[in-house]
């Protein structure tokens, strides 16, 4: 039997649970985790979050589609930027909100 941790979460998986659980990612280190979230992965995701900050920093400066909160609401907003990057027009308005003090 191993000690040794597994690994974190891969990047796309964290952004598919931040979307399946319907949280939010407000910053590169700090997620809104849906009350419902079991407690393993919300370890988990906050241990992905971790790791992938850098990443997600840069997501959230783009205003990636793929961290958008509201993917429904938000869709017609989203434009093409090309080299295959879609941007959320309504994400990219909470920007001037995002580093307060970063
Ligand atoms: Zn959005």
């Amino acid at each position: 039997m191993s000690t040794r941790k597994p690994e974190p979460m891969s990047i796309d998986l964290l952004l598919a649970y931040v979307r399946l659980t319907r949280s939010i990612l407000v910053s590169e280190s700090e997620i809104w985790l849906n009350q419902n979230v079991a407690q393993d992965i919300e370890k988990d995701m906050r241990r992905g979050l971790r790791k992938h900050r850098r990443g997600i920093r840069l997501l959230l400066t783009w205003s990636d589609y793929a961290i958008c909160p509201n993917p429904d609401l938000h869709r017609r907003y989203y434009r093409y930027e090309g080299l295959g990057r879609f941007i959320c027009g309504k994400c990219e308005e909470l920007q001037p909100f995002l580093y307060k003090g970063a």
